[in-house]
């Protein structure tokens, strides 16, 4: 829809925010002579991670989703290989393992979050197993320690998505470093955004020169650029996995900001909960836990409605309001294109939340004003 088109009250799911420097970034970026990937934004973005994270190494990419997919690359997995993976979930996470020929086993979720239920997935572990790929929905964290531990037991992978969950922490410490590897994503609905951006955590130091080279389509000029090979040559497989440096002078504003971004969305967060305690309580509608040991990051506001038509209703409501709240994730074992290779078993909390969770609109820019509409609204549908 052309923004023409949408009354002048409408109030959109998500909006991009500019924090300020991001187009001086740019023209900076311009005016380096470097435009291509890996160039002084690139690298101080990178940098910042690395620093503040405490990550041994950490590329950009052009996508949640390629980061993913470069994790999967590094695994060197193979057609049969197993990989455990929620099915609440987008499908990247288990598309970038599907695309090595790799079997995505999907696991339920908790019965209370999206989260995957650790509980479950020691039943799910075959001699096939390699990967287990933890999404932190909503920035709300898995219990890495348990998770951790089974993994160990079984000598697999552990490649966290955490493609929603820049800046939350789990026992104090950074979701992201948990694993052999993470994903982050700075699409335009995520916290700190890149219009399209991503970031590859790589928290195994054995995996780093690697993970460069498959990053640099398979070259060593990385290496090469910071004078450490004699040659720059085709070392090993890759692809382009690089952002342009016009996404990643876009990024560092963000990165900059994000503070001032985490506060804003907090207090946008707290006010829904707030708002909607009363309902929550009288048993209308439910909302999600904040998980134990989590430090969230505020990602996103989902309610819990009480069915799938319920849902249906309240989002068509909102719509005739100039609202636009979403639902999201249709299970993944019943998508069209991996129902046919499912094993059949059955997933009720996944079903569940494809049927019940609305997310409201929730961005840096959303006024008081109109999140006091969408509260209006949303107690208005549920007294009728
Ligand atoms: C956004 C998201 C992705 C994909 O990130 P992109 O940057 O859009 O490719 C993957 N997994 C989850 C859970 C996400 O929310």
């Amino acid at each position: 829809m052309i923004p023409s088109d949408l009354p002048p009250d409408f109030i959109p799911f998500n909006r991009p925010h500019l924090a300020g420097p991001e187009l001086e970034y740019i023209r900076q970026a311009v005016a380096s002579g470097k435009l291509s990937g890996n160039g002084m934004f690139t690298q101080r973005c990178q940098q910042f991670f690395e620093q503040q994270y405490g990550i041994p190494k950490v590329l950009l990419t052009t996508s949640g989703t390629d980061a993913l997919e470069m994790a999967a690359l590094l695994l060197n997995l193979q057609p049969g290989d197993e990989v455990l993976v929620p099915s609440y979930t987008f499908t990247s996470t288990a598309n970038a393992f599907v695309l090595r020929g790799a079997r995505i086993v999907f696991a339920d979720s908790l019965p209370d979050h999206p989260n995957l239920d650790i509980g479950l997935l020691e039943a799910l572990i075959t001699p096939r197993t390699r990967v287990i790929v933890p999404v932190h929905y909503g920035g709300q964290p898995c219990d890495m320690v348990a998770l951790l531990a089974l993994a160990r037991r079984y000598k697999l992978w552990v490649v966290e998505d955490a493609a929603q969950a820049i800046e939350a922490r789990f026992l104090n410490r950074p979701l992201g470093t948990f694993g052999h590897l993470a994903a982050f994503s700075f699409h335009e609905t995520k916290n700190l955004s890149a219009g399209e951006g991503g970031m590859l955590a790589i928290n195994d130091p054995e995996l780093a020169t690697r993970a460069e080279i498959i990053w640099e389509k398979g070259t060593n000029r990385a290496a090469f650029a910071r004078g450490e090979a004699a040659r720059y040559e085709w070392v090993d497989i890759g692809s382009s996995f690089l952002p342009s440096e016009l996404n990643a002078a876009y990024l560092w504003a963000q990165i900059e900001a994000r503070a001032i971004i985490q506060k804003q969305r907090q207090q946008l967060w707290e006010t829904y909960a707030r708002e909607f305690a009363p309902l929550a309580a009288a048993g209308a509608l439910r909302l999600l836990p904040i998980l134990p040991n989590s430090q969230p990051n505020w990602h996103l506001f989902a309610l819990l409605c009480n069915s799938e038509a319920e849902r249906d209703a309240l989002l068509a409501y909102l719509r005739q309001e100039h609202i636009l709240a979403v639902f999201h994730y249709l299970p993944l074992h019943r998508s069209p294109y991996y129902m046919p290779q499912h094993d059949g078993r059955l997933l009720p909390h996944a079903d569940r939340f494809g049927q019940v969770i609305v997310r409201l609109p929730l961005y840096h820019d959303l006024q008081p004003k109109q999140q006091q509409r969408v509260i209006e609204a949303t107690r208005t549908f549920y007294k009728a």
